[in-house]
């Protein structure tokens, strides 16, 4: 089952089991779901994640984030359900001191989004040593791309990551792109990032559940693919995917953006047998446009333009 506030989730993401609506900061609901439905483990996605905003409004960050997840631990722990899927992110390393970044790199983060995420790893190590409850956090890259049947995918308000908003500016939805930084050093001074595609994401879910399932203790793995990509290589691959005119403008750096943020995920790969296979770019990025142009002929179904 899930269970979400649809704040920013959508109830037609929901496809294979029963969806109760409620928030982490509600207690009593929390309870009446965890005795309702009894699970033996939880997968916990739910946070906010825009790192800007996490810079202007903290206390809404460290609210759900963190003790929202308090919340949620002590329902597990009042209904005994003992292991728990942990999205945690690349944003907590901060700065990285190493081309590829493994998970034994320093924690140092620079946005209260990123420190959100690491103090609930910490959290989830303490209440390991103490009750018993184990975890797998599962610190993601860039999560992009959208399932083979473009039936979900990236659906944002606001939009801010880069693959949503090249894709709407290919469309024409949008008039350009704008490149956030020029002067980093990389290749083309552009940012660099290591982009994941959600379905190999979901696939490590999986395997680390199973993992916990069997006895696995409380551990931390990244995931990634060990190879980056450029915000200008993204636009050249999207453009020759789309056969599009992508407009591109270039603009300041974005506050809080390192230059470059690419795994070492091969302890994903010896621990949990886990490997990403439809992660290369043009895969992301054909997937992500199928199902940005299905959703936009839906929504100009819905609400076509009238002369
Ligand atoms: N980016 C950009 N223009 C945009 C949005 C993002 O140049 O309109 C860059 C951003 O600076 C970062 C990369 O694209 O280097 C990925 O950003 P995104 O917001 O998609 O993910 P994040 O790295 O913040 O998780």
């Amino acid at each position: 089952m899930v269970l979400d506030n649809l704040v920013y989730g959508h109830a037609s993401s929901v496809r294979w089991g029963p969806l109760e609506v409620g928030d982490l900061a509600d207690p009593q609901r929390l309870a009446e779901v965890f005795s309702r439905y009894r699970p033996d483990a939880v997968m916990h996605f739910a946070a906010y994640a825009y790192v800007g905003e996490s810079v202007e409004d903290p206390a809404k960050y460290y609210q759900n984030n963190v003790a929202g997840t308090l919340n949620l631990l002590a329902a597990m722990r009042e209904s005994g359900a003992g292991q728990l899927v942990f999205s945690s992110t690349c944003a907590s390393y901060g700065h990285p001191q190493t081309d590829r970044i493994a998970e034994s790199h320093p924690q140092v983060p620079i946005n209260p989004y990123g420190r959100s995420k690491l103090m609930m790893e910490q959290i989830l190590a303490d209440y390991s040593s103490a009750y018993g409850l184990r975890s797998i956090s599962l610190r993601y890259f860039n999560a992009a791309g959208a399932d083979a049947d473009a039936e979900i995918g990236e659906d944002h308000d606001p939009e801010t990551h880069l693959i949503p908003i090249i894709l709407e500016a290919a469309a024409g939805r949008r008039p350009s792109v704008q490149v956030y930084g020029t002067d980093y050093d990389t290749p083309d001074g552009s940012c660099i990032r290591d982009y994941i595609h959600v379905t190999d994401l979901a696939a490590a879910h999986v395997t680390a559940l199973a993992a916990l399932m069997q006895g696995h203790p409380t551990d931390v793995f990244n995931l990634g693919t060990g190879r980056g990509a450029s915000v200008r290589e993204v636009i050249d691959r999207a453009a020759a995917i789309t056969g599009r005119r992508i407009p591109v403008v270039t603009g300041p750096r974005r506050p809080g953006d390192p230059a470059m943020l690419v795994a070492d995920a091969t302890r994903a790969g010896e621990i949990l047998d886990w490997a990403p296979h439809c992660s290369d770019l043009d895969t992301i990025l054909a997937s992500a446009w199928r199902w940005h142009q299905s959703r936009w002929a839906d929504d100009d179904q819905a609400s076509p333009v009238r002369p």
